[in-house]
């Protein structure tokens, strides 16, 4: 399905960074593989939109960002991981928690994450050292908690807006939103128009859901001062895959993978599930003889 797309853009002289998006595809795959409830695709989804957005930054397709929130809701920890090609997965520690999930007519997104814990940020750009970067949550909405880290960790004061549209029937009707960033030389007044017009946007699934894009977004933002400098399509990724699976087992060591072949015996071997995107890989008993041979040297 999709018209899943991000756009890069710039105003005010460079001086202001934005970015907008339609994950909607990708959110409802999301759904789709980890069979959320419809509190916590909003939670996932929005995780999953912002670590798109953060990716949106990256410099190059192998870098990679993973946005992990770890609070103290029934959803535990969930978390995402971009590339910088537009794509995405991610993971829900209970993607069916017991909650209430509807406060005041909206999905009480914070209610599944919690209101207290940690955001951590973890941007890999192939150096060897990842760079990492944690705020506490201040909303457990996602949106605010990843405006809170770009201004607290990153000292860029941003504004993050993000949603996803659950239907009753569970399926997902939209999902997207923008990112506006301010650079070092923006002007008090500037910035203050800027605010004013981003606390005035409907929100970012109104705009969505009656079909606007993303550029149309930043349209709202900026009017025509702004000037679109890439676009780029998203979807959902995972980048797992049998032999991946077979690394994996390796790790486990010698005596975990005897294990393996002896429970997989009548099976004619082992499964292996992706956390990421439940793909299952059986991994045939001759595999894990030979891997638990490499193992034993
Ligand atoms: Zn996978």
């Amino acid at each position: 399905m999709s018209g899943d797309y991000l756009v890069r853009a710039t105003a005010h002289n460079g001086l202001v960074r934005a970015f907008a998006i339609n994950a909607t595809g990708v959110v409802a795959e999301l759904k789709r593989r980890h069979h959320t409830i419809p509190v916590v695709t909003a939670a996932i989804g929005r995780l999953a939109t912002g670590a798109l957005l953060f990716g949106a930054m990256l410099k190059d397709s192998d870098h990679l960002v993973t946005v992990r929130l770890q609070g103290n809701g029934p959803a535990g920890t969930l978390l995402a991981t971009a590339n910088g090609i537009g794509g995405v997965r991610g993971l829900v520690a209970n993607p069916q928690p017991d909650v209430e999930q509807v406060r005041d007519g909206k999905l009480d997104v914070s209610a599944a994450v919690g209101t207290a814990g940690h955001l951590t940020v973890t941007r890999d750009l192939g150096l060897g050292q990842p760079y990492i970067g944690t705020v506490e949550i201040v909303s457990g909405e996602v949106g605010d908690d990843l405006a809170h880290y770009l201004a607290r960790s990153e000292q860029v004061p941003s504004a993050v807006g993000i949603g996803v549209f659950v239907n009753a029937d569970g399926s997902v009707e939209a999902a997207g939103g923008y990112l506006v960033q301010l650079l070092p030389g923006v002007t008090d007044s500037e910035a203050a128009r800027i605010e004013n017009v981003i606390r005035d946007l409907p929100h970012p699934t109104t705009m969505l859901r009656a079909g606007e894009s993303p550029e149309q977004i930043l349209h709202r933002i900026f009017g025509p001062h702004h000037q679109i400098l890439t676009q780029r399509d998203v979807r959902f990724h995972c980048p797992c895959s049998a032999d991946r699976a077979e690394r994996a087992i390796m790790m486990l060591g010698p005596d975990a993978v005897a294990d393996m072949i002896e429970e997989g015996t009548h099976r004619g071997g082992a499964d292996v599930i992706c956390e990421f995107c439940k793909e299952r890989y059986l991994i045939p008993l001759s595999s894990l003889r030979g891997l638990l041979a490499t193992l034993r040297g």
